[in-house]
């Protein structure tokens, strides 16, 4: 494959773009070379600029869970489009999108809609902080939840792929309110909580992890968090942006059986266009403005045409009963067909998997936290990472990073993947 049109987009991007690209992850650090300029894409495939199709893993790294330009998507924005899009007053998709998501979601009696999944966490916290009357958080090493201020902590994929996993700009004043966690580490946080005795508004968790490669918890961990919120009056906080929607209509509470306090969404939530949203019981919710007390806004939040795209894909994931089962069975054929090969080869690897979510660790270990995440080979992953590109595979340009499984991707592209896998080791 040749990506000659794309070198020369980037080199352009450069001069006006810091780094050439809106999102660090975009680019190709973590594994060398230039990133691939997108043309446009339709179901599981990616058509670049220079030609070339791609089978995709990321899928906008997991909005588009049933394909690129998915026709009820597409059809209900185009609708949108040309009845105005911005009006800053109440329309009526908002209310439809909200029930819809509150009969799909337990636990959840409100939701409120942002623009991203970095609001929905930002706002979530500062809602459990108003609600409890208390400052510091727990977040745990390896957790993505944002870029905003207090959850850039060792903050997962982006932030470790670049080495920097304590931003400058965030001031010692914000990170000494958030407490740093082991993963899958129940004594560790047991732990922290008495030494912050009545001082923490909430625990703040991929409920799967989903940003230091797949990391599911072990069992017993999520029941054990829930037990301790409820014995020290700390709210819970699922941050759902991956996984919602995705695991389950109802996202990990559901597929898992744990009740969280509040849950933060994004990604699949939109459709592809940019939404995030938190939600919680009553009492919670009416903390907010204009009810309650805690501050949130947004001049663009549950902009009509967002909203159209994120009921288009609710809907089809609401009404297709056997979805989420023929997603996770597209995984495990892959895990298998993967595990197959790398088992041939005699590669040293260990596949994470849960529902649509996979990830391929170069370790021996068990991955089980940010630690052992981190242990894996990245020489091996950048070689992998660049053959499969050359057999028309593509994944996330990072070793920490989940593989995203779209219902558009077919058993043959499957059996493609996994022979593209066969030829990276041969
Ligand atoms: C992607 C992601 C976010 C951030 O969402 P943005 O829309 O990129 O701001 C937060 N939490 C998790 C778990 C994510 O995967």
């Amino acid at each position: 494959m040749m990506y000659k049109r794309s070198s020369e987009l980037f080199i352009a991007a450069e001069k006006v773009i810091p780094g050439g690209v809106n999102s660090p992850v975009r680019a190709f650090k973590g594994v060398g070379g230039t990133p691939i300029f997108v043309k446009e894409a339709k179901g599981a495939y990616l058509y670049d600029e220079d030609g070339n199709k791609l089978i995709d893993y990321i899928n906008s790294w997991g909005p588009m869970i049933l394909g690129h330009a998915f026709t009820p998507v597409v059809n209900a924005v185009i609708d949108k489009v040309k009845k105005g899009t911005s009006f800053g007053m109440p329309t009526q998709i908002e209310t439809e999108i909200a029930a819809l998501a509150v009969s799909m979601v337990p636990n959840i009696d409100k939701i409120r809609f942002v623009n991203s999944g970095t609001e929905a966490c930002m706002s979530a916290v500062r809602l459990a902080r108003g609600f409890t009357k208390k400052d510091k958080i727990i977040k745990f090493a390896g957790c993505y939840h944002g870029h905003s201020d207090s959850f850039l902590i060792q903050a997962g994929s982006g932030a470790m792929t670049f080495g920097s996993p304590n931003s400058p700009g965030v001031t010692s004043g914000t990170a000494k309110d958030t407490l740093l966690a082991r993963y899958n580490d129940l004594e560790n946080v047991s732990e922290i909580i008495k030494a912050n005795a009545k001082e923490i508004a909430c625990i703040i968790i991929e409920p799967v992890a989903g940003n230091m490669g797949c990391i599911p918890p072990k069992k017993g961990f999520l029941e054990g968090l829930r037990l301790l919120c409820d014995a020290h009056n700390i709210l819970l906080v699922f941050d759902e942006v991956m996984t919602g929607f995705r695991l389950a209509k109802g996202g990990a509470q559901e597929l898992l059986g744990i009740k969280a306090d509040i849950v933060c969404f994004g990604k699949v939530i939109g459709g592809g266009l940019p939404v995030g949203a938190f939600a919680a019981r009553e009492e919670i919710m009416n903390y907010l403005a204009p009810n309650g007390p805690v501050y949130q806004a947004g001049t663009l939040s549950g902009n009509p045409l967002a909203m159209a795209a994120g009921l288009a894909m609710l809907k089809a994931l609401n009404e297709d009963k056997d979805v989420f089962q023929r997603l996770a069975d597209k995984t495990e054929y892959l895990h298998k067909g993967i595990s197959k090969v790398l088992e041939n080869k005699k590669v040293v690897y260990t596949i994470n998997r849960l529902g649509s979510m996979i990830s391929v660790h170069f370790a021996k270990e068990e991955v089980v936290d940010l630690d052992s995440s981190a242990k894996g080979n990245n020489e091996t992953f950048k070689a992998f990472f660049h053959s499969m590109l050359k057999s028309g595979i593509y994944i996330a340009p990072s070793a920490f990073e989940t593989w995203f499984i779209t219902d558009a991707l077919t058993y043959e592209d499957l059996d493609k993947t996994i022979a593209a896998c066969d030829n990276a080791f041969a």
